[in-house]
């Protein structure tokens, strides 16, 4: 297991989407993602040795900081998260900041470390591991098009009842956020997550 990861930034900021949406939280994103979903809203996070590799006490000590300033939670998200080895982060995160910790991921790789909030983005293209749909506590499909709809649904059929469901439109088309507000309306079991970051201006 490697000392150091490849970090594309860390901030502290609010949560701009899904069920935590508007609350303190510190994010630290993880660089490398091979998954390739062409709406990728951080396709600069993508190649991994184009950001720094930082040592992992570091981003522990941040961490610390960004709590003693008010986050509620640490996030740690990408890029895809689960490329790399979280386990020795997360148990440094959280003996150090003593908060919870939540991880953001396509599900495309196993499951390290320990979180207390998984949000599993699936993509059709490339479906997550059953570990992370058994695991997961909300699920949250971007939808472009009806066929993620229908991709949705059957990934809602595959996760524990009492998993957050959450559409989530794909942020360039407005023909989707149409699509997500008809569904949402129809089908109270699903939620509608919108993008409150890009609204603010904030990261
Ligand atoms: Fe972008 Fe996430 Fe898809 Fe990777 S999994 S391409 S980071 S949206």
């Amino acid at each position: 297991m490697s000392d150091t990861l490849p970090v594309v930034e860390t901030f502290h900021s609010l949560q701009g989407e899904g069920h935590h949406t508007g609350r303190s939280a510190f994010f630290i994103r993880l660089a490398g993602c091979t998954v390739g979903c062409p709406w990728c809203d951080t396709k600069h996070s993508w190649p991994e040795q184009a950001h720094p590799r930082r040592h992992i006490t570091e981003l522990i000590e941040d961490a610390a900081h960004a709590v003693e300033a008010g986050a509620e939670f640490t996030v740690i998200t990408g890029g895809e998260p689960l490329h790399h080895n979280l386990e020795a982060l997360t148990n440094g995160v959280r003996e150090a900041t003593r908060q919870p910790l939540h991880l953001e991921t396509s599900g495309v790789d196993s499951l390290s470390g320990h979180f207390d909030w998984i949000t599993l983005s699936p993509k059709r293209h490339r479906p997550p591991q059953q570990e992370l749909l058994e695991q997961c506590h909300e699920l949250k499909v971007v939808i472009q098009d009806n066929a993620d709809l229908v991709f949705a649904e059957a990934m809602a059929e595959r996760v524990k009842t009492d998993v957050k469901l959450l559409l989530q439109a794909e942020w360039s088309r407005a023909t989707a956020q149409q699509l997500v507000i008809q569904r949402t309306k129809k089908s109270p079991r699903w939620r509608l997550s919108h993008q409150m970051h890009k609204s603010l201006g904030i990261r």
